[in-house]
């Protein structure tokens, strides 16, 4: 499948997807603190929300603004308080909680669009949250949009791994690196003694990377503090001390985005 190109005058340095095997395990959390952690330090940053049927990206971000006409049969991104671009469906539909019913391929061309019909401008990043799984949606997006790599998030409970292993070889069938995996929701550290609690078991992460011959980037507690400020719109007002490390873990080594 052809790759499709932006919008006239938009520029990406770098456009990194954000994939999970399922839904639940932090996936849109993951893609919307990376780019709240890029914005801190000084970056151009855009989220585009490919996750069509989960809400998650505009409500993490406390948008209900609609996103407004550039002309030309473009629209432009709605931006955030700290000036973090954002395109979903969610702030196109009549209503928030209007589900979003439609089939495969109206999906896949919608997407499509969030990339060639949206004024992006020059970002230095575009963070993809992508549907979850391996099946038809991740992958005409995956397919279409030029991606320079892949972050796999997963959390302990993930059956072996396996779709560690899966999004690795549907990357590698699709020539795009993948740069890491993040275990999210890897330990509770108690509130009261900050001893880590392994609620989901001791963790596997290591070795699921290490099979996959992946670079484990972080490993994410649970922190009710960072789900009520998402429950609260309030993303970017959470910090955390392994934030400051997240641009470095989609620069692959090589380049911070
Ligand atoms: P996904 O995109 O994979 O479906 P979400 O990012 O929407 O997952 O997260 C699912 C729920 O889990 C949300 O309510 C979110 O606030 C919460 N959550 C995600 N990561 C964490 C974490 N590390 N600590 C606490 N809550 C979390």
């Amino acid at each position: 499948m052809q790759k499709i190109s932006p919008a006239k005058g938009s520029e990406f340095g770098r456009v990194v997807a954000i994939m999970s095997g399922k839904g639940g395990v932090g996936k849109s959390s993951v893609s919307a603190l990376l780019a709240v952690a890029l914005r801190r330090a000084g970056r151009e940053v855009g989220v585009l929300d490919a996750d069509i049927t989960g809400p998650s990206i505009p409500k993490l971000f406390g948008l209900h603004e609609r996103p407004r006409s550039a002309g030309e049969g473009e629209i432009l991104p709605v931006e955030t308080r700290t000036g973090i671009k954002v395109i979903s469906i969610n702030l196109l539909l009549p209503s928030e909680d209007d589900p979003v019913i439609w089939r495969g391929p109206i999906i896949s061309s919608a997407v499509k669009q969030f990339f060639t019909d949206v004024r992006w401008g020059r970002l230095d990043c575009l963070v993809v949250d992508l549907p979850p799984g391996t099946g038809d949606a991740p992958l005409t997006v995956m397919q279409s949009i030029p991606l320079d790599g892949i972050v796999v998030v997963s959390s302990p409970q993930e059956l072996a791994h396996l779709i560690v292993r899966k999004a690795v070889k549907m990357a590698a069938a699709l020539n795009v690196p993948v740069l890491g995996l993040i275990e999210n929701m890897s330990v509770l550290n108690c509130p009261h003694c900050g001893k880590p609690i392994d609620v989901f078991g001791e963790s596997t992460a290591e070795e699921a990377a290490r099979i996959a011959g992946l670079r484990l980037l972080g490993r994410l507690p649970i922190d009710p503090a960072l789900a009520t400020a998402g429950d609260a719109g309030m993303v970017e007002d959470y910090n955390a001390p392994w934030m400051k490390e997240m641009p470095a873990w989609i620069g692959d080594g090589r380049v911070v985005c």
